[in-house]
């Protein structure tokens, strides 16, 4: 399927949603959704790019979860981009952006979470109190509102995609997640939105997250011991610049079970403190 470039068509209710996607039904059209909370760049890019490939129709949401935000100052200071969110979709080949209001989506009386157990409790999920059911209630409803044939999410957020994956088949949601690769900048930090929030110096010592992660990925496929690599993971991320590291572990890469030995694939997966930006990334091991 080849880009285009035309006016995208901004769509804010759930009914008109509905009634562009009958049409698209109707016609054969296979459909593709995007989740984002906007603040586009590349690697939210790269999704939009893996679902114009795989389907005829391309939906983009855009809508800051309110519900997901454990900490007031996150969601306050998440960086808000409409304007340029839509220039830089236009040319990419999007057929609608779906940009609900907080009503269109938690009208008064709304009562429903959808939580996903198991897979939610460690990392993110012990650190974040509530950002997972209110991820899970958020991409729940917008797979239902979509009905879309497949779904593109990013494996920066790896927990994130094993746990949206086990909700979609335990609900019987008729939908393919598809996981696309973590899109980085030159100096290897994965691209997020969080990032512009970093100051200079903050910006320059970002990539040693990364940097540590890659370094203790190659000395355990190398048959090296986990728990002495991710010591020595931790001390590189602090002497990085770093103030604090959440969590640093190695986990079954679907599971997420703790390993403490390597026995097969697995993945490593750390949050750390820079300032008062959180960042997270993984790698394969
Ligand atoms: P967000 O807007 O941050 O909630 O992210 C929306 C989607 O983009 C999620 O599926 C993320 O995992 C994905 N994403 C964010 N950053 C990246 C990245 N650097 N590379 C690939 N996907 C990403």
């Amino acid at each position: 399927m080849t880009a285009h470039s035309s006016p995208i068509q901004v769509v804010r209710s759930v009914v008109e949603l509905r009634a562009v996607t009958r049409g698209w039904r109707q016609a054969g059209d296979s459909v593709a959704v995007v989740p984002t909370m906007g603040a586009l760049h590349d690697g939210h890019l790269s999704l939009v790019a893996q679902a114009r490939d795989a389907c005829d129709r391309v939906i983009v949401t855009l809508f800051v979860n309110l519900t997901q935000f454990d900490r007031p100052e996150d969601l306050a200071k998440y960086p808000r981009t409409e304007n340029r969110d839509r220039a830089v979709l236009e040319p990419a080949g999007v057929d609608l952006l779906f940009m609900p209001g907080v009503d269109e989506v938690y009208p008064p009386g709304f009562a429903t979470t959808v939580s996903v157990s198991g897979l939610t409790s460690g990392m993110c999920g012990d650190f974040r109190p509530g950002h997972f059911d209110g991820m899970a209630t958020i991409v729940a409803k917008l797979f239902l509102m979509t009905g879309a044939d497949r779904a593109f999410f990013g494996e920066k957020d790896w927990q994130q995609l094993q746990i949206v994956r086990r909700l979609a088949a335990d609900l019987n949601i008729p939908i393919e997640v598809i996981g696309c690769p973590t899109v980085r900048e030159a100096d290897g930090l994965a691209m997020s939105s969080r990032n512009a929030r970093l100051s200079p110096p903050d910006r320059t010592a970002a990539p040693a997250l990364y940097a540590a992660l890659t370094h203790a990925a190659q000395r355990l496929r190398g048959g090296e011991d986990p728990a002495p690599v991710l010591e020595a993971a931790r001390a590189e991320i602090l002497a990085g610049g770093f103030a604090r590291v959440e969590y640093l572990d190695l986990r079954h890469p679907q599971t997420l079970t703790p390993l403490d030995r390597l026995d097969g694939p697995a993945r490593l997966l750390a949050a750390a403190w820079l300032g008062p930006v959180r960042l997270i990334d993984n790698v394969a091991v």
